[in-house]
């Protein structure tokens, strides 16, 4: 069932890898930082929860332990939350490293990199702020190549931002090219709330009876 979409990600991870390559003076990913994976939102289509949940499956009995107990604890904290936009810190991410690295969803793999937005303005990733990824160039707002950092860091490339929003990678372009279908899209956490059962749809669509039982936070 994945086929289509495992093929997509092949193209996408080779297209990532060469821009992640490009940009490697300004970038300071390392494993085990997992700041992306936390306090965000986490946009995850149904074909990504169900690929998520598929790697999930394939987690030892302690790992998914602690995934259902994180998936409990963020559920609750969203039921009782009363503002407008829910942050957390996504469920898979176990003593700062993804547990489902191979099956993790499209935003995740894309993040880091700068992006242009829909007015044609750069973005830094918000890491940048913090130190992280093209703090060693950007202004302090993030906006603007300083040209002072750049200079001092002595290299021949200026940082490129790349088109990889979430809305574009989920676009109906690559559905029609890769011929398959991302479907509904919404804050991964959204999938696995009990009041409009998304996690348990997703759990029987994904043809494994175990992942119903193990995954729904009801
Ligand atoms: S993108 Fe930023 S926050 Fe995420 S791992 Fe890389 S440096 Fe850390
Ligand atoms: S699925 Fe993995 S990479 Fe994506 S936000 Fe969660 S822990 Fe991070």
């Amino acid at each position: 069932m994945f086929e289509n979409y495992e093929i997509y990600l092949k193209f996408l991870n080779e297209k990532l890898t060469k821009f992640f390559n490009s940009q490697k003076q300004y970038i300071f990913c390392t494993k085990g930082c997992g700041k992306c994976c936390k306090n965000a939102q986490f946009p995850y289509s149904l074909m990504e929860i169900k690929y998520l949940l598929a790697g999930f499956l394939r987690l030892d009995k302690a790992t998914q332990d602690i995934i259902e107990a994180n998936l409990q604890k963020v559920a609750e904290e969203k039921k009782n939350f009363k503002g407008e936009k829910f942050m957390y810190d996504c469920p898979f991410l176990v003593n700062d490293v993804c547990s489902v690295y191979q099956y993790r969803g499209v935003i995740c793999r894309s993040f880091g990199l700068m992006t242009t937005s829909e007015d044609g303005r750069i973005k830094a990733p918000f890491c940048c702020f913090e130190g992280y990824n093209y703090s060693n160039v950007m202004n302090k707002r993030g906006t603007k190549i300083s040209s002072r950092k750049f200079k001092a860091l002595g290299v021949k490339e200026e940082p490129t931002a790349f088109n990889v929003s979430y809305k574009f990678l989920t676009s109906q372009d690559f559905e029609q090219t890769f011929h398959f279908l991302f479907g509904e899209k919404k804050p991964l956490i959204d999938w696995f709330l009990p009041e409009n059962n998304s996690g348990e749809a997703a759990a029987e669509d994904s043809t494994n009876e175990q992942a119903k039982n193990n995954i729904s936070v009801a």
